[in-house]
């Protein structure tokens, strides 16, 4: 019964950017921020994020709003920096081009290792299309149920790349059942350093918590 919202921008930026952002996603009824310090950018000539700095206006957000904060580390040397940090850690995606049997090898490996606080998180896998960045996988969502008891998230944001197909690939998700969202919200997108065609500005991050809640009050009403 529980629906986790992550929302936030790709990359931290600036305090103003990084605040702002958080203030509204808080407003609009996210559950947690999300943030990037570390990027994993397909080109080396792209932004990189801000490294250990990131976190700290991360930590500033968290202060200013209550949100509890996830954020990407993308090599095991970067830990050292997230130890002072009070956050939620991710630890994977599903892979472009894992099969549903590899992607829950890849979250048992973690768990051999005795943590069992996973949640996987569906971003788009990569197909014959071209229009979009990626595809969402929905099947993913009730698949995933069948075969294990983790959560799983879906990141409409990261799976199309453009903003447009964020609202109904979200409403497509809470449809199938998922157990939350990933979604960049940038109070600026059109000035942000990475991934601004696919952030959502402020109020439509706000009309589309309006649409996922309503959506999930309908189906809990038809189903009662
Ligand atoms: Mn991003």
């Amino acid at each position: 019964g529980h629906f986790a919202v992550m929302a936030g921008p790709c990359s931290v930026e600036t305090p103003e950017q990084v605040l702002a952002t958080a203030k509204a996603c808080k407003e609009a009824g996210a559950t947690i921020l999300r943030g990037g310090a570390f990027k994993p950018r397909t080109s080396p000539y792209s932004f990189q994020g801000m490294g250990p700095e990131g976190l700290e206006l991360l930590e500033l957000a968290k202060k200013e709003t209550g949100l509890p904060i996830v954020s990407e580390v993308m090599d095991i040397s970067q830990l050292q920096y997230f130890d002072n940090v009070d956050m939620l850690r991710m630890c994977g995606y599903r892979a472009l081009s894992a099969t549903y049997e590899e992607w829950l090898m890849a979250a048992e490996y973690i768990m051999s290792e005795g943590n069992e606080q996973i949640v996987l998180c569906e971003r788009g896998i990569r197909t014959f299309e071209t229009k979009t960045r990626n595809t969402l996988d929905v099947t993913a969502i009730p698949m995933m149920h069948e075969l294990s008891h983790l959560p799983i998230i879906m990141d409409p944001s990261h799976a199309a790349g453009m903003s447009r197909m964020v609202r109904p690939l979200s409403l497509a998700s809470v449809g199938g059942g998922a157990d939350g969202l990933m979604i960049e919200v940038h109070n600026d997108p059109a000035k942000a350093l990475c991934d601004g065609p696919q952030a959502l500005r402020p109020d439509q991050f706000t009309s589309l918590m309006k649409e996922i809640n309503a959506l999930r009050q309908a189906l809990v009403e038809c189903t009662k």
